[in-house]
């Protein structure tokens, strides 16, 4: 037997029959003459949007459907009938089979259960039916989803409902298709189990708050404030068959050791470079099916990392941006297999190289009010008086930010995001706000006073705030190290990870800006009705929030040690691991925040502390017994097979009386692996101690420090290892083969 043959001839075969791909050809939807459609003629064909609701409703149905769903408020049972009808009809001309009820449980992804269509007519004859009701309310058996302790086994029933504000679509698979009703999940007491609850309740208080605080400055025709979501993803593509050959790609997402490769993304050849083509076929294929389903994919490029990319969409509100972007994934995910790849969402695939976020654009957009529909609250206007509007928003979010900068470092934790924040080349687990350069000097000045006075109109021409718009627009400076940046007209929330769902984080951001934005008009009442003009009080108002705020703020590196310490200084908290950061979901402000402004009760809140804290320990432990398995089966009889060919040449060359030219590496080799066996051992202890722990909140813990350092350790001895051991003997495939070969 070669002795290379059954170690590294599967990565060799894996190697082999990716160099025989060839992109991979689709079918670009054509009309009947075979000239190629525009996307704006198959955009959202597969969903029942706003045409299709128009062209098949009776006229007074659709007005009414359509005011539900700008009030939010429940659909009655008659017009339900109705639309379930059309909506049947609808999808019964596209082939649909059955229908699902999608939703967001709390497991980062979606949910859904199929029904078909069918049922008996009165005469035993199979007919397809789909009622109001079944459009309206589901009851899947919701016993098996993550609650937190929010749901005792008895009363395991939940249900779900639909959610209109979300239009309904049809997800195509290769031999069916089904229709899926975007709903949120409830338990049987109407406590929130999923993402999505909490996020339109929280999208509701922000749009109150905000419109309160616009009556409160004389802008009284807007009839609802939305916020806006646009969502960058990053992720990575590796070949099918080196994912076949990584247990710990296919357990957990990310390599759990391999050899940093001697060309990494230091070049920095890679961003914005040229698509390759197995690549390109493989985005376009992705936004083929996306533009079907009404994603308004606009971006695609290379991100820093080999085989890293990054697709985003055009932004729309923030519940239908976030349903959106679980459909991005999912499709990702999809197409990737047809063109042999995996879809790597996780923050971290690969140690030592760029880590994936999904940087979440975060702005406020006024509906109704005339000239002002559509405007952003973020974007500074023509007028005194519209900026002057700018900043008293600019300063709410601040505050809401430093009020709880801890909740929102916990609403992006995870075990994934554990490896990207704070790890030098991603935003610091440290929250800050970025505001550029510009914007910096104004709110300064404002600060010192310079303009102050009862003239508040020369006042702000004097501090230059009826040129924001332009100063802003010109002004592009973007700081990649902070976790919340300014950037030019909305905010962006770079520090969320790739493969997590926006809908808390952006529930939370929503939330504390209500918050803030209901205190900040009560300072002005009170400023107001104490005999201050309008915008002298504004400003006033700005110059004290400004100070209240300022050690949230931060222009500098935020990867650097001086940031670190300066942070700390300032009192920031630097949550670092998931652990610590949950904490900050069942702390009191982060209680009475969430319960004031309606949007989670005190035990919705705490069972989701459980759910992430429990989800934390299961994703590590996964990882842990995948590492376990990959060295005892993998890495130890690799280094074993070595061994025993450079021992069997050393012991013949004694034997003949001739030097051994081996001798030293047999003799580095069984010193790592003896290393490694200790290493091994390490882990094992820390692992069983866990075990041994009560809560999971002590087993959260002690993964996020002992065990996690264990497996550092570890990982450090399979790579030593990785570098001296023969090629061929390697089973795995190696970090320059999953991320260089394509
Ligand atoms: P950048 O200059 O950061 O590259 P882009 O215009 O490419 O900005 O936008 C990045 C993302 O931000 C896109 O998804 C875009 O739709 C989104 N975005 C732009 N304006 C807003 C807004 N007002 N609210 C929310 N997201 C926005
Ligand atoms: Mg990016």
């Amino acid at each position: 037997m070669a002795n290379g043959e059954w170690g590294a001839s599967a990565r060799f075969s894996a190697i082999r029959d990716i160099q025989g791909r060839n992109p991979r050809k689709f079918a670009f939807p054509t009309d009947e003459s075979g000239r190629p459609l525009r996307i704006s003629e198959y955009f959202g064909q597969n969903t029942f949007n706003l045409d299709q609701m128009k062209r098949r409703l009776p006229k007074e149905v659709f007005q009414k459907l359509q005011s539900t769903i700008d009030s939010g408020k429940k659909l009655d049972l008659e017009i339900a009938n109705t639309v379930a009808q059309a909506i049947k009809e609808w999808a019964l001309e596209r082939g649909v089979t059955h229908f699902c009820h999608w939703f967001q449980p709390q497991t980062g992804s979606t949910a859904e259960k199929h029904d078909a269509f069918i049922s008996f007519d009165g005469q035993h004859r199979v007919i397809e039916k789909f009622s109001g009701s079944q459009l309206i309310q589901s009851e899947p058996d919701a016993s098996s989803f993550p609650s937190g302790g929010m749901r005792t086994t008895f009363e395991a029933r939940g249900y779900t409902a639909w959610d209109p504000s979300s239009p309904v679509f049809v997800m195509e698979s290769t031999n069916g298709k089904t229709l899926c009703i975007p709903s949120v999940f409830l338990s049987y007491h109407g406590d929130s189990l999923d993402e999505k609850t909490a996020l339109i309740r929280s999208m509701e208080v922000l749009s109150e708050r905000a419109r309160e605080l616009l009556r409160q400055i004389g802008d009284s025709a807007v009839s609802r404030v939305t916020p806006t979501l646009g969502v960058e993803q990053e992720y990575f593509l590796v070949d099918r068959a080196f994912v076949a050959h990584r247990p710990d790609l296919m357990m957990t997402g990310r390599t759990l050791f391999g050899g940093q490769p001697p060309k990494g993304q230091q070049l920095e050849d890679h961003y914005f470079g040229s698509i390759p083509s197995r690549v390109q076929a493989f985005m376009s294929e992705v936004e083929l099916e996306l533009y079907k389903l009404g994603v308004p994919v606009k971006t695609r490029h290379n991100e820093v990392a080999p085989s890293q990319f990054e697709t985003a969409p055009i932004f729309e509100e923030a519940n239908v941006a976030v349903d959106h972007n679980q459909l991005t994934m999912e499709v990702l995910r999809k197409v990737a297999l047809r063109h042999q790849f995996h879809a790597l969402l996780h923050e971290k695939p690969f140690a030592g190289v760029n880590g994936s976020g999904k940087h979440c654009n975060w702005s406020m957009s006024l509906i109704g009010g005339g000239s002002d529909d559509g405007e952003n609250l973020l974007e500074p206007g023509r007028t005194p008086h519209q900026n002057l509007r700018f900043l008293l928003v600019l300063v709410s979010v601040l505050r809401g930010v430093h009020k709880h900068g801890g909740l929102l470092r916990a609403s992006i934790a995870s075990s994934g995001n554990d490896h990207r924040l704070g790890a030098n080349e991603a935003p610091p687990a440290i929250i800050s706000v970025f505001l550029g350069e510009q914007l910096t000097k104004i709110l300064d000045s404002i600060e010192r006073g310079e303009a102050s006075g009862s003239n508040t109109e020369a006042a702000v021409l004097k501090l230059g705030v009826n040129k924001l718009p332009e100063v802003l627009k010109d002004n592009t400076d973007r700081n990649r190290t902070s976790p919340f940046a300014f950037t030019g007209n909305k905010f962006e929330f770079r520090a969320v990870g790739s493969s997590a769902s926006p809908a808390f984080p952006v529930t939370v951001l929503n939330t504390v800006v209500a918050e803030a934005m209901a205190e900040i008009t009560d300072r002005l009442r009170k400023k107001m009705s104490s005999g201050k003009s309008r915008d002298e009080s504004i400003l006033e108002l700005v110059r004290e929030v400004t100070t209240e705020t300022k050690a949230i703020r931060f222009e500098g590196n935020g990867y650097s040690e001086e940031w670190v310490k300066e942070a700390a200084k300032r009192g920031l908290p630097n949550l670092r691991k998931s652990p610590e950061a949950l904490a900050q979901m069942a702390s009191a402000s982060s209680k009475s925040l969430m319960k004031a402004m309606g949007v989670l009760t005190e035990a919705e809140l705490v069972s989701r502390c459980h759910v992430r804290t429990e989800r934390y320990v299961k994703n590590l432990l996964i990882e842990v017994d995948t590492i376990r398995q990959m060295v005892d089966t993998q890495v130890l009889p690799a280094g074993f097979a070595y061994h025993g060919i450079l021992a069997g040449q050393v012991a013949a060359c004694k034997n003949a009386g001739i030097d051994s030219p081996q001798a030293d590496t047999l003799q580095k080799l069984c010193a790592l692996l003896n290393s490694l066996k200790f290493k091994r051992e390490e882990l094992e202890i820390a692992y069983h101690q866990v075990e041994s722990l009560e809560s999971e909140e002590e087993k959260a813990l002690a993964l996020s420090q002992t065990v996690s350092v264990r497996m550092q350790e570890l990982r450090k001895s399979c790579d030593e290892l990785e570098a001296v051991i023969a090629d061929d003997f390697w089973p795995l495939p190696k970090y320059r083969e999953m991320l260089f070969i394509s």
